[in-house]
Protein backbone atom coordinates (compact mmCIF):
# COMPACT_ATOMS: atom_id res chain seq x y z
CA UNK A 1 0.00 0.00 0.00
CA UNK A 2 1.25 3.28 -0.69
CA UNK A 3 0.38 6.16 1.10
CA UNK A 4 1.16 10.24 0.43
CA UNK A 5 3.72 11.59 2.84
CA UNK A 6 2.69 13.77 5.38
CA UNK A 7 5.05 15.92 6.18
CA UNK A 8 3.03 16.62 9.70
CA UNK A 9 3.91 13.29 11.25
CA UNK A 10 7.51 13.58 10.54
CA UNK A 11 9.94 15.54 12.41
CA UNK A 12 13.62 13.54 11.52
CA UNK A 13 14.53 13.08 7.99
CA UNK A 14 17.55 10.83 7.48
CA UNK A 15 18.90 10.57 3.96
CA UNK A 16 21.31 8.30 1.89
CA UNK A 17 23.78 10.58 0.13
CA UNK A 18 25.10 8.33 -3.15
CA UNK A 19 21.91 7.60 -5.51
CA UNK A 20 19.65 9.73 -3.18
CA UNK A 21 21.43 13.24 -3.10
CA UNK A 22 24.26 13.23 -5.39
CA UNK A 23 24.10 10.86 -8.51
CA UNK A 24 25.88 7.38 -8.97
CA UNK A 25 28.14 8.82 -12.17
CA UNK A 26 31.00 9.69 -10.28
CA UNK A 27 31.13 6.36 -8.09
CA UNK A 28 29.89 4.56 -11.04
CA UNK A 29 32.40 5.54 -13.65
CA UNK A 30 35.16 5.44 -10.85
CA UNK A 31 35.06 1.70 -10.02
CA UNK A 32 33.83 0.07 -13.22
CA UNK A 33 35.82 2.52 -15.73
CA UNK A 34 38.75 4.48 -13.91
CA UNK A 35 40.19 1.93 -11.19
CA UNK A 36 39.84 -0.54 -13.68
CA UNK A 37 41.83 0.75 -16.35
CA UNK A 38 44.53 2.19 -13.51
CA UNK A 39 44.79 -1.74 -12.47
CA UNK A 40 45.00 -3.09 -16.05
CA UNK A 41 48.02 -0.71 -16.05
CA UNK A 42 49.45 -1.60 -12.81
CA UNK A 43 49.37 -5.39 -14.00
CA UNK A 44 49.83 -5.35 -17.88
CA UNK A 45 46.45 -6.38 -18.75
CA UNK A 46 43.36 -5.69 -21.14
CA UNK A 47 40.95 -3.13 -19.78
CA UNK A 48 38.57 -5.97 -20.27
CA UNK A 49 40.47 -8.28 -18.12
CA UNK A 50 40.75 -6.18 -14.94
CA UNK A 51 37.05 -5.47 -15.19
CA UNK A 52 36.16 -8.79 -15.03
CA UNK A 53 38.47 -9.33 -12.26
CA UNK A 54 37.61 -6.82 -10.53
CA UNK A 55 33.75 -7.67 -10.49
CA UNK A 56 34.55 -10.92 -9.27
CA UNK A 57 36.43 -9.66 -6.31
CA UNK A 58 33.65 -6.86 -5.59
CA UNK A 59 30.94 -9.40 -5.03
CA UNK A 60 32.74 -11.51 -2.74
CA UNK A 61 32.14 -8.38 -0.14
CA UNK A 62 28.78 -6.56 -1.42
CA UNK A 63 26.72 -5.75 1.39
CA UNK A 64 30.16 -5.64 4.20
CA UNK A 65 31.51 -2.93 5.39
CA UNK A 66 34.54 -3.75 3.33
CA UNK A 67 32.97 -3.21 0.03
CA UNK A 68 32.61 0.47 0.86
CA UNK A 69 35.70 0.69 2.49
CA UNK A 70 38.80 2.75 1.08
CA UNK A 71 41.08 1.71 2.87
CA UNK A 72 40.10 -2.08 2.50
CA UNK A 73 40.82 -1.22 -1.05
CA UNK A 74 43.55 0.67 -1.09
CA UNK A 75 45.61 -2.65 1.00
CA UNK A 76 43.72 -5.64 -1.68
CA UNK A 77 44.38 -3.90 -4.47
CA UNK A 78 47.95 -1.98 -3.28
CA UNK A 79 46.56 1.24 -4.91
CA UNK A 80 46.06 5.09 -4.01
CA UNK A 81 42.36 4.93 -3.92
CA UNK A 82 41.40 8.20 -2.40
CA UNK A 83 44.14 9.46 -4.88
CA UNK A 84 42.81 8.18 -8.02
CA UNK A 85 39.22 8.95 -7.04
CA UNK A 86 40.65 13.10 -7.60
CA UNK A 87 41.43 12.25 -10.91
CA UNK A 88 37.51 12.59 -11.87
CA UNK A 89 36.00 14.81 -9.35
CA UNK A 90 34.39 16.40 -11.97
CA UNK A 91 32.00 14.20 -12.23
CA UNK A 92 30.53 14.20 -8.46
CA UNK A 93 27.10 16.01 -8.73
CA UNK A 94 23.71 16.24 -7.04
CA UNK A 95 21.08 14.43 -8.75
CA UNK A 96 17.74 16.87 -9.99
CA UNK A 97 16.40 18.91 -7.55
CA UNK A 98 17.71 17.76 -4.74
CA UNK A 99 19.33 21.18 -3.10
CA UNK A 100 15.46 22.78 -3.53
CA UNK A 101 14.51 19.89 -1.57
CA UNK A 102 16.65 20.11 1.24
CA UNK A 103 16.04 23.74 1.28
CA UNK A 104 12.55 23.41 2.26
CA UNK A 105 13.34 20.20 4.68
CA UNK A 106 14.93 23.32 6.43
CA UNK A 107 12.57 25.90 6.32
CA UNK A 108 10.24 23.12 7.47
CA UNK A 109 11.89 22.85 10.88
CA UNK A 110 12.92 19.49 10.11
CA UNK A 111 16.14 17.47 11.19
CA UNK A 112 18.20 16.71 8.25
CA UNK A 113 20.60 13.48 9.18
CA UNK A 114 22.77 12.23 6.17
CA UNK A 115 23.35 8.44 6.50
CA UNK A 116 25.45 7.10 4.42
CA UNK A 117 27.85 3.81 3.56
CA UNK A 118 30.51 5.89 2.35
CA UNK A 119 34.11 5.57 3.67
CA UNK A 120 34.76 9.43 5.69
CA UNK A 121 37.70 10.02 2.55
CA UNK A 122 34.40 9.64 0.26
CA UNK A 123 32.24 11.71 2.18
CA UNK A 124 34.98 14.49 2.19
CA UNK A 125 35.96 14.01 -1.18
CA UNK A 126 32.08 14.99 -1.95
CA UNK A 127 31.48 17.64 0.47
CA UNK A 128 34.86 19.52 -0.94
CA UNK A 129 33.32 19.50 -4.30
CA UNK A 130 29.24 20.12 -3.23
CA UNK A 131 27.70 22.46 -0.85
CA UNK A 132 26.43 19.42 0.46
CA UNK A 133 27.15 19.80 3.79
CA UNK A 134 25.30 23.24 4.30
CA UNK A 135 22.45 22.06 4.03
CA UNK A 136 22.41 19.27 6.44
CA UNK A 137 22.14 19.11 10.17
CA UNK A 138 24.61 16.45 10.66
CA UNK A 139 26.78 13.66 8.48
CA UNK A 140 27.13 9.81 9.55
CA UNK A 141 29.35 7.63 8.19
CA UNK A 142 28.66 3.69 9.10
CA UNK A 143 32.27 3.76 9.19
CA UNK A 144 32.43 5.47 12.07
CA UNK A 145 30.12 2.61 13.89
CA UNK A 146 31.66 0.17 11.95
CA UNK A 147 28.93 -1.55 10.61
CA UNK A 148 27.06 -0.48 7.31
CA UNK A 149 23.33 0.40 7.19
CA UNK A 150 22.67 -3.38 6.20
CA UNK A 151 23.31 -4.35 9.88
CA UNK A 152 20.60 -4.01 12.78
CA UNK A 153 23.70 -3.04 15.10
CA UNK A 154 24.22 0.33 13.21
CA UNK A 155 20.91 1.35 13.24
CA UNK A 156 21.13 0.68 17.17
CA UNK A 157 24.17 2.63 17.15
CA UNK A 158 22.49 5.53 15.40
CA UNK A 159 19.43 5.99 17.63
CA UNK A 160 21.76 6.03 20.66
CA UNK A 161 24.46 8.97 19.45
CA UNK A 162 21.41 10.62 17.37
CA UNK A 163 18.25 10.19 19.23
CA UNK A 164 15.12 10.06 16.81
CA UNK A 165 10.95 8.79 16.60
CA UNK A 166 11.27 5.81 14.57
CA UNK A 167 7.64 6.74 13.71
CA UNK A 168 7.53 10.21 12.78
CA UNK A 169 11.27 9.22 10.90
CA UNK A 170 11.69 9.35 7.53
CA UNK A 171 14.22 7.13 5.22
CA UNK A 172 15.37 8.08 1.81
CA UNK A 173 17.25 5.49 0.34
CA UNK A 174 18.14 3.92 -2.93
CA UNK A 175 19.25 0.93 -1.84
CA UNK A 176 16.44 -1.74 -0.97
CA UNK A 177 18.57 -3.91 0.97
CA UNK A 178 19.18 -0.84 3.50
CA UNK A 179 15.16 0.11 3.60
CA UNK A 180 14.31 -3.33 4.70
CA UNK A 181 16.99 -3.43 7.16
CA UNK A 182 15.43 0.02 8.22
CA UNK A 183 12.41 -1.40 8.04
CA UNK A 184 13.84 -4.29 10.44
CA UNK A 185 14.73 -1.93 12.62
CA UNK A 186 11.43 0.15 12.99
CA UNK A 187 11.30 3.04 10.79
CA UNK A 188 7.94 4.01 10.31
CA UNK A 189 8.74 6.28 6.46
CA UNK A 190 10.64 4.90 4.15
CA UNK A 191 11.31 5.96 0.81
CA UNK A 192 13.42 4.91 -2.25
CA UNK A 193 14.20 8.30 -3.94
CA UNK A 194 12.83 11.64 -4.56
CA UNK A 195 10.05 11.82 -7.33
CA UNK A 196 10.33 14.65 -9.96
CA UNK A 197 10.38 18.16 -9.57
CA UNK A 198 7.89 19.02 -6.10
CA UNK A 199 9.45 15.58 -4.85
CA UNK A 200 6.22 14.37 -3.85
CA UNK A 201 7.25 11.53 -1.82
CA UNK A 202 5.61 8.14 -1.37
CA UNK A 203 6.19 5.89 1.86
CA UNK A 204 5.60 2.42 3.28
CA UNK A 205 4.55 1.79 6.77
CA UNK A 206 6.47 -0.96 8.65
CA UNK A 207 3.57 -3.02 9.03
CA UNK A 208 3.07 -3.71 5.17
CA UNK A 209 5.06 -6.23 2.93
CA UNK A 210 7.77 -3.70 1.52
CA UNK A 211 5.94 -1.75 -1.51
CA UNK A 212 8.30 0.39 -2.51
CA UNK A 213 9.67 -2.32 -5.17
MG1 LIG B 1 22.79 4.97 -2.06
Amino acid sequence: MHITLDWNQIDTVLLDMDGTLLDLHFDNFFWLEHMPLAYAQKHNISHAEAKSRLVNLFDLHRGTLNWYCLDYWTDALGMPIAELKKDITHKIGFRPHVQDFLTALRAAGKRTVIVTNAHRDSVDLKLQHTNLGQYVDRIISSHDYREPKESQVFWQHLLREEPFDKQRTLLLDDSLTVLESARLFGIAQLSSGLVKSQLWLRTTTPSTAPSWL
